[in-house]
């Protein structure tokens, strides 16, 4: 099936047929300063990073390329594929890997990080390459691509490791694979018995929404629960070519979140947000996660303070309905994963009373319970049965007393301090 639009200004001796065809989108990506100059008032900024060499990739499918403003170097959808020269400067702050994702790999393409789900990296290719990529260190590279034995020996760890319980696929892109690949390992992870759910994290739909085929739908609607995370940033994505390929999903039966990149110039505003996401719940999409810009190499001007998401929160909790609101959180550099930030609510607390203050700056009361009788754990089947890996209890380990410290690793030394007398 294919959308039967026409194409847009540029591309009008394009037919509708070769316009709504994935495959004929991604062999006609534009990337060099001749593609661009045709129809965009490139600035010379622009000009410079198109014409650098190993810059991070730069392709862009002629749908995406047609939502750009010609004459807006502030455009939005420009400023996340378009690269300037910004992208060239040096940044102290910055790391190949932020997130070190190498050292959280048991085998290659496979972060596992978390306790009980890991991130299953089957492709490092793109339809669009993102001027903020958190993982430019090999996306885009086709010398890095991620084939058939990686995925034997990922399926093999995930196999042997029956602590995981949710797959991420990601990239790259997913769905860039053919279905009948992506389907291939659907089918093998759907066999293994300790994974409960499986979600794909794409852009495809935002930068390819032709990709969305019948035969892709009936491929994945195979697969329940499915479970697809968006990635959309600013509310001029959300064109009538997504919104189409959006509802094909969500007729499927496949549960649509949305994560953000909070991005200086192109949605670092409480309102484009707060247009984002009302538009995103009307296209039945949860949004699920905004992100604090990664502190990875050539993004670094893209960062806004963490203030800017706290504002962003504050401008949409209690104003607006709660299933619209992310959860704003900062992925920690050197691989501490995402911790939730939001404005504080909880003002003061005693044993009786919690003095909590709402959006309005309405403060007010709330009695404890006089009579509680704490839950025990041990008279609870399902604490009982729940154990969780000893090394990542973390700080609910310590409020189940199962640990009274968490120390840093050389805490015992600092704190053994020499007597004046020496003893
Ligand atoms: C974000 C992420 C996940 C998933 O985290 P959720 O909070 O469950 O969405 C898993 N693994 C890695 C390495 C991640 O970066």
């Amino acid at each position: 099936m294919g959308l039967e639009q026409t194409a847009p200004a540029p591309w009008r001796e394009v037919s509708p047929g070769d316009w709504s065809n994935w495959k004929w989108q991604l062999a006609n990506r534009l990337n060099t300063v001749a593609d661009f100059d045709a129809f965009i008032d490139l600035t010379p900024s622009e000009k410079t990073a198109l014409s650098v060499q190993g810059l991070f990739r730069v392709d862009i499918t002629p749908y995406f390329a047609s939502l750009i403003d010609p004459h807006d170097p502030n455009c939005p959808i420009r400023r996340q594929v378009l690269p300037t020269e910004q992208e060239l400067l040096q940044d102290p702050a910055v790391m190949v890997d932020s997130l070190n994702e190498e050292s959280h790999s048991p085998v290659r393409g496979l972060v596992h990080r978390y306790p009980d789900r890991v991130l299953m990296l089957v492709t490092t290719q793109c339809a669009s390459y993102c001027r903020f990529c958190t993982r430019s260190r090999i996306v885009g590279d086709p010398h890095e691509n991620f084939g058939q034995v990686d995925f034997e020996a990922q399926i093999d760890y995930i196999e042997r490791t029956p602590q995981i319980r949710d797959v991420l696929l990601s990239g790259g892109d997913p769905l860039v694979l053919s279905d009948r690949v992506l389907g291939g390992l659907l089918e093998r992870l759907n066999a293994i018995p300790h994974v409960e759910i499986v979600r794909i994290n794409t852009r495809v739909p935002v930068f390819l929404p032709q990709r969305v085929t019948e035969e892709l739908i009936a491929t994945l609607r195979r697969f329940q629960p499915m479970w697809l995370n968006l990635h959309i940033n600013h509310p001029k994505e959300l064109t009538p070519e997504l919104e189409a390929a959006i509802a094909r999903l969500a007729d499927a039966g496949i549960v649509l979140g949305c994560q953000s990149v909070l991005m200086a110039g192109v949605n670092d505003c409480p309102n484009v947000m707060l247009d984002l996401v009302h538009r995103l719940v009307r296209n039945r999409v949860r949004p699920y996660y905004l992100y604090q810009c990664d502190l990875v190499v050539g993004a670094a001007h893209f960062r806004t303070p963490v203030a800017k998401g706290v504002e962003i929160i504050e401008a949409l909790r209690g104003h607006t309905s709660g299933y619209t609101i992310p959860t704003f959180v900062v992925d920690m550099p050197e691989g501490g994963g995402k911790v939730p930030v939001q404005p504080n609510y909880l003002i003061s607390m005693s044993d009786e009373r919690v003095v909590l203050r709402n959006y309005e700056g309405f403060i007010s009361a709330y009695s404890q319970p006089a009579d509680y009788r704490p839950h025990n754990p041990e008279e609870c089947a399902h604490c009982r049965a729940q154990a969780r890996p000893g090394n990542q209890q973390g700080v609910f380990g310590l409020l189940r007393g199962r640990a009274r410290s968490i120390r840093p690793a050389d805490w015992e030394t600092t704190h053994r301090r020499e007597r004046p007398d020496g003893s």
